[in-house]
Order: C-alpha cells, then structure tokens, then sequence
C-alpha cells in the first residue's frame, strides 16, 4: 500500500492528512514511522563520506522521524519545504533569521502574537534590523511604508489576541512586487482552514504546540517556505540547528491524523459559543471572525475555509475584581496561556500596553476562550455563574 506523490495531490485534504509523510514498506510494514532518536549515522563505505550521499547525514540535518512531518507538513501546507523548531517562537526566529538582517527595515502588524514583538524589539534590534509596526487594517496601504531596504513584511491574522482580519492578499502583493519576503504567522487557521502559500505567503509558521498537538502536552514549530524561499530557509536552519526533539515530532504526527477533526469541532464549538456569549447582556462584543456583523468578517469569508476555537470578547465596563470574582471561580475553564487543545480556557487580556501603531481601546475589558471538547452545556453552565458572581461585585 503505497499512495504515489502525484496522486495525493490530487486527493481531498483530509485523506492527505491520513496518508502525508507516512510509507509503511520502509517501517517493515508498521503504520506509523516511529521514534528515530539519534546523532551520529553510519556510512557504508569512505566513498560514500565524501560524496555524503547518505539519505541521513546526522541527526541536526533530519532523521526519518523529522523528516515524516516536514513532508507530511509541506504537503499539508502546499510549500517546498518544511523546517520544525522545538517551539512556535523558535519557527517565528528562524524565519525572521532568514529573511532580514543588519540594516534591512521590516514591517510587523501591530496586531502580532507578543512575544514576535518582543524579539524585534530586543535580539533584532541589537542585531541592526529596524522594526515598525502597521496598522493591521492597512490593506494595499502598505505601500507608503515600504521602502528601499524593507525585507520583511510580517502578517498574522487574525491577530490572537485582537482578533484583526488582515487582507493578506492585498498585503503580499505590495510586498512582493516591492521584493520583500511575506511571513505570516498562521497559527489560528492552520493550512486546513488558510493555505498560506496560496495566499501570496512566503514562509509561513504554525505554532505545532497548539492544534497540532491538541493535547496541551508538546511544544513545536513548523516554518515552511515556497519555491523560492525554500533554500534559503533550509540554510538558515541548518546554520543554527534549533532542532525539535523526536518524541514531540511523533506525537505532532499522530496529532496530524486527527487534526482536520478536532479542528472543524473546536471551529463548531467556539462559533456556538461566540453566538451564545454575544447575546450575554454583560458582553459589549463578540471579536470573532465567523460572526456576520464582525468587521473582519468579508474578509475571513473570502480567504479563510473555517474558524478554529478561539476567539475574544469585550465585557462592558467592569472592575478587575468584578472580572477576577468572575474568572477566578470558573470550574471547567483554565486560567492560561496557549490553546489548542482539547480543555477550554479564559484569560483576560489588554493590548493597550504594547501597541505602538494604533489605539487599541475597545471601552471594556477583554476575554479571550480557547473553547476545548467538552460538553457546550457544561460550559455555559460555569459562565452563567461566573456572570452571576460579576454582576454581583460590580
Ligand atoms: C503560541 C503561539 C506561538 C508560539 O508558540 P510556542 O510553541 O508557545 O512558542 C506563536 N504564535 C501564536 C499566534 C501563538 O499563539
């Protein structure tokens, strides 16, 4: 049983998601490729060490674990190639790494996972890279930021806090035409819901520690890149050899198998959610892009295939202690960071201490739920009573 190359291109998604990066007559016959842990690999013959013509080299550079979900991956994502890094951050690194260096200027949307923010303002700016934050909103209206040496155009939508909708499209295509590189941070849509590539998108990132796990029990990257990136990405990676572990590889590949599942329930879920918690009379707004009457929604309809389970409210006006009594007696939600797996969480959230590009100032404060696998009943169940004790100490 072998399903050629060709022909799962040609396949439906979901049955790529089954048979990608898997050949069981090289696994005598197990399903699964397994756990390869290893450095050094052996060469037949001094022949061979100089040609290096070793299907595996050493273990930085690939071993049959790693090299399953960067194929499984590309094909996933529709990209040349896939490089996998031992966090999400680290993919968003080695992209940036690949792309910009001393003395290039880079444009980054506002709307950005923080700690991306963090790193231009910190280890790339003490390089010599130049960072300045865009309106999300922009649009073709990037154009009157570029200039000569802008080598990055950095996109994320939608942004995982906020919930801006980016015009990717129309962004890439100022941007490629001006010769800057388009990274995009898709973590929220994954490849099944936003084929990056498609899009006008250079080198993509999946933070694999969310849905790809699903389980909140591994930390991964995946940076891809298109033909003509491909190179250059590889050669940045295999310059710094941030390598993710194989065990956190294995259990990302048997998170691929069900991930187009979990992904359209999580999407399911959430959207019922959102619905339910937009009729709330404590709620001011639903940001959630599957919404009709969102500002992003055009947007998201015209380039994204679904929603994933995460998305962000604004309460009306309420103390912090009137939303601390509300969070702080929740029994099924978790007070946490991260997403993607399969148990539901809250935290509150604020962005008008980092944007530096727009006013962030939605006239309330913000909650963002990662919404898991339980029961929606149970769910609403433990709002209506964190409501009750929010309503009762404003
Ligand atoms: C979580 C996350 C990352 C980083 O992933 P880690 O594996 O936690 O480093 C990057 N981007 C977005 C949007 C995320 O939510």
């Amino acid at each position: 049983m072998k399903v050629s190359k060709e022909r799962r291109a040609a396949m439906r998604p979901r049955t790529r998601l089954v048979h990608a990066g898997r050949d069981p007559s090289e696994q005598f016959g197990f399903v699964n490729t397994p756990i390869y842990r290893g450095s050094t690999v052996l060469y037949p013959n001094t022949d061979s060490i100089f040609r290096r013509d070793n299907r595996f080299v050493y273990g930085t550079k690939g071993t049959p674990t790693t090299r399953s979900l960067e194929e499984a991956w590309s094909e996933l994502a529709g990209a040349e190639t896939t490089v996998l890094t031992p966090s999400g951050l680290a993919a968003i690194v080695v992209a940036l790494m690949t792309a910009a260096g001393a003395g290039d200027h880079i444009l980054v949307t506002d709307s950005v996972y923080r700690p991306t923010r963090e790193f231009c303002d910190g280890v790339f700016a003490r390089m010599g890279v130049e960072t300045e934050y865009y309106d999300p909103l922009i649009g073709a209206g990037i154009e009157r930021l570029m200039r000569p040496n802008t080598k990055v155009v950095f996109v994320e939508a939608p942004g995982s806090h906020s919930f801006e909708m980016q015009d990717i499209p129309a962004i890439a295509a100022v941007a490629r035409a001006r010769g800057a590189c388009v990274i995009m941070d898709n973590t929220w849509a994954t490849p099944i819901f936003f084929p990056p590539h498609e899009r006008g998108v250079d080198i993509a990132i999946e933070a694999g520690t969310k849905y790809l796990s699903g389980h909140s029990d591994l930390l991964l990257g995946l940076t891809s890149a298109n033909a003509a990136w491909a190179d250059r990405l590889r050669a940045t990676f295999d310059a710094m050899a941030p390598c993710a572990g194989p065990e956190d590889c294995f259990l990302a590949l048997r998170g691929l198998r069900t991930m187009d599942l979990r992904l359209r329930e999580a999407g399911r879920q959430g959207l019922a959610m959102a619905q339910w918690l937009a009729a709330r009379p404590e709620v001011a707004r639903v940001l959630h892009p599957a919404l009709p009457d969102y500002a992003g929604h055009d947007i998201w309809k015209r380039d994204f295939s679904g929603s994933s389970g995460l998305f962000s409210v604004i309460l009306k006006p309420a103390s912090r202690e009137a939303v601390s009594a509300m969070l702080d007696g929740l029994e099924l939600f978790g007070l946490g960071f991260s997403w993607g797996g399969f148990e539901s969480l809250v935290i509150p959230f604020d962005c008008r201490s980092y944007r530096t590009a727009t006013v962030w100032n939605p006239g309330g404060p913000g909650l963002r739920f990662q919404i898991g696998l339980e029961d929606l009943a149970d769910l609403q169940d433990d709002l209506d009573r964190g409501f009750a004790r929010l309503r009762a100490a404003a």
